[in-house]
């Protein structure tokens, strides 16, 4: 399970990726933890986030990211990984994002463990710590017996500086407002669950639990669902058959214009570009659950159409197919006939070329989806 954790300064993630480890066998991932240890081992990566830190400056993302595909490259992280710390911001989980579907190990869990602001200022601000022994205390939560004394060593309990309150509500407002967009970005993806992190460790961790196990499930029965793999020829045979009914849409006729000049216009690349940038992106929000439907779907509408198609090539004759082949043109085909009927002036390149091209793209990246669904099983 490839999981992202979500929480506040002293919403208790820490102690809830610990138990995940425990129990899923899956290794923590904390950038904080990366990034020491790639300083102290001197790797190339460390070298050049010591020189930015010596400089006073934060450590870039992309250097964070490199460390974080390097340490998704040992054997341990196989089985899935708990990433801590990381993604703070929007960019960054954007980011991340494109890093593990490169990987081709895409997230699949980004739990959030939630406090109320207000009870993470209590327990922040009224934590006190022995200064003999280390031990921990709150004022609020865990008091000591005696008022400002360790009940193990008798040692004086000290309030660090910085757990003052406007340190602290600081921090968290800051948090927040990073966050906050990266919450939504999960939610939209389907990915997000979130857990209240208030109560008993044990209570919490049981939430925790819960939430993996009902996503682990899920995703295996998806899994099962999902129809067998697509042959490269099954999609072969396909493309043909799309390129065939595209080339065989009739242009729709233009006022003042001679009908053949016409199926040659060019359709404005910018403009299909931009549908298709559209389209990808619409696509990438889909959550992967909803994504596998949604093509499943697909397949199933497309078997369907061409059972259709079929049928009605024998029933209909030829002037029929046309009009209905009209009717189905898309309304953006439409526009740019009327776009041209302003600028009779301009003169169209021939570029009937140019269409399969685009639709090269199109297969090259279904292939390119199909092989990484592939290679995720
Ligand atoms: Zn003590």
């Amino acid at each position: 399970m490839r999981i992202v954790l979500l929480g506040a300064p002293g919403s208790g993630k820490g102690t809830q990726a610990k138990l995940m480890v425990d129990r899923y066998g899956i290794p923590q991932i904390s950038t904080g933890d990366l990034l020491r240890a790639a300083v102290e081992a001197e790797t190339p990566l460390g070298r050049q986030a010591k020189a930015a830190m010596d400089a006073g400056q934060l450590v870039s993302d992309e250097l964070v990211l490199a460390m974080i595909r390097e340490r998704l490259a040992q054997p341990d992280t196989h089985g899935g990984f708990i990433l801590d710390g990381f993604p703070r911001n929007l960019a960054q989980a954007e980011a991340l994002d494109g890093l593990l579907h490169q990987l081709g190990k895409p997230l699949e869990l980004a739990l959030h463990i939630h406090v109320d602001h207000e009870v993470l200022m209590e327990r922040m601000t009224g934590r006190r710590t022995c200064v003999s022994c280390g031990r921990v205390y709150n004022v609020y939560t865990s008091p000591p017996k005696i008022d400002g004394q360790c009940d193990v060593c008798g040692g004086n309990l000290h309030h660090r500086a910085d757990d003052n309150e406007e340190t602290i509500g600081n921090r968290l407002r800051v948090y927040e407002l990073q966050t906050t967009p990266v919450i939504d970005y999960y939610a939209d993806q389907g990915k997000l669950r979130t857990v209240e992190g208030v109560g008993e460790i044990g209570d919490i961790f049981q939430a925790v639990s819960r939430v993996v196990d009902s996503v682990k499930e899920q995703q295996a029965a998806a899994a099962e669902a999902e129809p067998s793999a697509v042959t490269l020829e099954d999609l072969e045979k396909k493309v043909a058959t799309f390129r065939q009914a595209w080339e065989e849409q009739p242009a729709l006729p233009v006022e003042g214009q001679p009908a053949g000049e016409q199926a040659e216009a060019a359709p404005a690349p910018a403009k299909k570009k931009k549908a298709a940038a559209k389209k990808k992106a619409a696509a990438k929000k889909k959550p992967a659950a909803k994504k596998k439907k949604a093509i499943a779907k697909k397949k199933a509408a497309k078997k369907k159409a061409a059972k259709k198609k079929k049928a009605a090539a024998k029933k209909k004759p030829a002037a029929k197919k046309k009009k209905a082949a009209a009717k189905k043109k898309p309304a953006a085909r439409k526009k740019k006939v009327g776009a041209k009927k302003k600028a009779p002036g301009k003169k169209k390149k021939p570029v009937g070329k140019k269409k399969p091209a685009a639709k090269r793209k199109k297969v090259a990246g279904k292939k390119k989806r199909t092989a990484a669904r592939k290679k995720r099983r």
